[in-house]
């Protein structure tokens, strides 16, 4: 029999929650914390004191040595540097000591994170501060437990420098406008409007001894090069599949790991490519949300280690089978509980629910280049329209009960029927009927409605979510402004009401798409309705600092101009950074590696035909020498290829501006790998098993 695990013991552990608090804090203290948390007002430094101390005891209690203040800067992972709790000894005794300062605010130097031209390497000050609505937590590693406490991080100027201080900034600029709605239908108890999120995350594992066998999953997360397995994806077998023995083991602990973190790991299985799955939360607010997937991601890592695994959170580790994404799930809930996405049974007459889908569509519509570009990294360029994932193309998908709403809306002004579901009736009379939803589901769309969500499906499998939900939170923070300030001063609001929602569907119905978002005709079709369709990271770019961008971020005091340039900056270098790098590595891979297996294979084929014919002439050697001519001619191939790219390589390294270099390495150095890999992927099908080098796709794949 397999050992119970207690889930509601193990549940949060390693959390210092609000039951936690109530637990530890004086009852005065505890109440201001909680009066911090709803309002964001600043605490006192003496009740910081108590809070910092009674954090210390507590991890302490549980053998955290050391605390850091944790933080997200543009690198797109986390950071941390640990201070241990050790202070100057006292009549030789030794004190562990957390005071409410240090709890507050830390200053790490903040010079060598990247800032987009935002401060000079001599301004080296920044600050974290205390995100107090994200619980502390302890981080168990190597180092032993660290006591862990979320921050934002910003410059000496109060520049943010990281993805948490815009998010923060976006959460509230929503919950200000939502309110404004929420009022203007007759709640008037809600406070504040929480934008929800639940993110799905996708993963590889493979065998942690075969990895460290391949320098291009070591340094790029992904195969630079590597034929095709024998099989693929083509049975359908993986997706839902039974998960392997070991896998199991792996997710098992994983769950764990997660659970003690408060984490609300839910759901598991496989996915669709083989060695590929998927584990999803329950939603939390989005700040939550998003440090919850960062950690998610980096325990993912951690334990397949001790499993003997690797995971894989590359885009697009593997070229022909599907990469891997994050569907970034979303709502907007009011905190007396009601969630304004929610179209309950009758839509077509829920009038706040038909203000808020109209104020959604028209906001994607207006702004689908910058929820595009916030989905953008640099692996997510190969998933994104390769028959795996939606198409660079945003689009809404509403189901077939709201697209008859809304088409209804935008004819008469009225919704006066709706589409309903019937029974399903599944021919087998021992089988219940069940009543059907009244809309199907579209996987290939990039943006659907699902329910009481929006499900934006283009985000990629290692990136951070808090782009994607602070330009989400931001644009519908826009539309809802705009409607307020209507509908506030409207002398007959039902008309105005009716008016507005029909004008919002009218003008952007272009956004709404119901199709196959897969399929060739859609790209032709959006491209006659106007809509974007940005394939590349690089190009994405631009859409952050127009002025459309700037009017609206500025609006909100989300970001300003000039940070929304130093992120454009930061983009381009990072694009241009990885490339560069895989660039290197298959360099290095082909130099030391394939081109030299490739060529002593060519000798041993050659060996043969002399050994063959010189032990006996009448001998047929047409099989080696046929080889030795194919062999012979990828190797050349491959030889003037990557010539070839050494030199690309070259001449992008030396471009001084960060787009046009970032354009080079898109232009030259991309196609210039691909034509490098091509070749030597040929050889890698003929070339002697034993002597290529590095484990296949099929190794790497199948066989975890
Ligand atoms: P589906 O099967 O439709 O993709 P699930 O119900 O499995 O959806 O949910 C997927 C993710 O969406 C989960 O993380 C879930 O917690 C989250 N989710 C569910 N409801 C909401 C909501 N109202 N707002 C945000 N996320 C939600
Ligand atoms: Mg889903």
């Amino acid at each position: 029999m397999s050992e119970v695990l207690n889930v509601s013991e193990i549940f949060g552990s390693n959390v210092f929650d609000e039951s936690t608090m109530r637990e530890v804090l004086p009852k005065k203290v505890f109440a201001e914390v909680k009066n911090m948390m709803a309002t964001g007002q600043e605490m006192s430094l003496a009740a910081a004191d108590v809070v910092a101390a009674a954090m210390k005891d507590w991890a302490v209690s549980k053998g955290a040595t050391h605390y850091s203040h944790w933080f997200q800067p543009l690198t797109g992972i986390t950071a941390e540097k640990h201070d241990s709790f050790v202070t100057i000894p006292k009549d030789g005794k030794m004190i562990m000591e957390f005071s409410g300062k240090e709890l507050i605010k830390g200053e790490p130097d903040a010079s060598s994170f990247p800032s987009g031209g935002l401060r000079a390497t001599f301004e080296a000050r920044g600050y974290t501060t205390w995100d107090i609505t994200s619980p502390a937590f302890i981080k168990e590693s190597s180092t032993g437990p660290v006591l862990c406490i979320p921050t934002a991080f910003c410059s000496y100027k109060g520049e943010a420098l990281d993805k948490k201080t815009p998010l923060l900034r976006s959460m509230e600029a929503v919950s200000d406008q939502a309110l404004r709605i929420a009022k203007l239908f007759g709640n008037t108890t809600a406070t504040k409007v929480d934008a929800c999120v639940g993110p799905e995350q996708e993963y590889f594992l493979v065998d942690r001894k075969k990895y460290l066998q391949r320098k291009d999953l070591i340094y790029s997360g992904r195969t630079l090069f590597g034929a095709p397995a024998p099989k693929g994806q083509e049975l359908e077998d993986q997706y839902f599949g039974v998960i392997r023995e070991r896998v199991g083991g792996f997710m098992k602990d994983l769950n764990i790991e997660l659970w003690k973190l408060g984490i609300t790991a839910k759901t598991q299985h496989n996915e669709v490519a083989p060695g590929q799955h998927e584990l999803a939360p329950i939603f939390d607010t989005a700040n939550i949300a998003v440090d919850h997937n960062q950690l998610v991601m980096e325990t993912m890592k951690r334990v397949a280690e001790r499993h003997g695994l690797a995971c894989l959170l590359h885009e697009k580790p593997f070229a022909g089978v599907n990469g891997s994404g994050k569907h970034n799930n979303w709502s907007l809930s009011t905190d007396n509980g009601v969630n304004m996405l929610d179209p309950g049974d009758t839509p077509n007459e829920n009038m706040q629910f038909l203000l808020v889908l109209s104020c959604i569509v028209k906001a994607v519509d207006i702004h689908a280049d910058l929820l595009r570009q916030s989905a953008a990294d640099v692996g997510n360029d190969h998933r994104l329209g390769a028959d795996e994932a939606p198409p660079a193309i945003i689009s809404i998908f509403l189901g077939e009960q709201l697209e008859d709403v809304v088409k209804q809306l935008i004819e008469t002004g009225e919704a006066s029927t709706l589409i309903t579901g019937d029974v399903l009736d599944t021919g087998v009379k021992t089988l219940p009927n069940l009543v059907k939803d009244a809309t199907d589901r579209n996987r290939t769309s990039p943006f659907a409605f699902t329910g009481n969500k929006f499900e934006f499906r283009m985000v990629g499998s290692d990136d951070s979510i808090a782009s994607p939900n602070t330009v989400l939170n931001a644009m519908v923070a826009e539309a809802f402004c705009e409607a307020a300030d209507i509908l506030e001063s409207a002398d007959d609001f039902d008309l105005a009401l009716h008016d507005l929602i029909k004008r919002n569907l009218a003008e952007h119905q272009r956004i709404i798409f119901n199709g196959d978002g897969y399929s060739e005709e859609w790209v032709a079709e959006a491209q006659r309705r106007g809509l974007p369709n940005i394939k590349s990271m690089v190009d994405t770019v631009p859409a952050l600092t127009t002025d459309k961008s700037v009017k609206l971020f500025e609006k909100f005091g989300i970001f300003t101009r000039e940070e929304l340039e130093s992120r454009a900056e930061i983009l381009y270098e990072t694009y241009s950074k990885v490339i560069n790098i895989e660039a290197l590595v298959m360099i290095d891979m082909a130099s030391k590696q394939l081109i030299p297996a490739i060529i002593a294979y060519t000798s041993s084929l050659a060996e043969s035909v002399c050994l063959v014919k010189d032990a006996c002439e009448l001998a047929d050697t047409s099989a080696q020498e046929e080889l030795l001519v194919e062999a012979s001619t990828y190797l050349s191939e491959a030889r003037k290829a990557l010539k070839a790219l050494i030199k690309a390589q070259k001449e992008a390294y030396a471009i001084e501006d960060a787009q046009e270099q970032a354009h080079a390495y898109y232009d030259m150095v991309m196609p210039a790998m691909e034509a490098l890999r091509e070749p030597i992927d040929k050889a890698e099908m003929i070339v002697d098993k034993d002597m290529w080098p590095v484990p296949s796709y099929g190794d790497l794949m199948f066989e975890v």
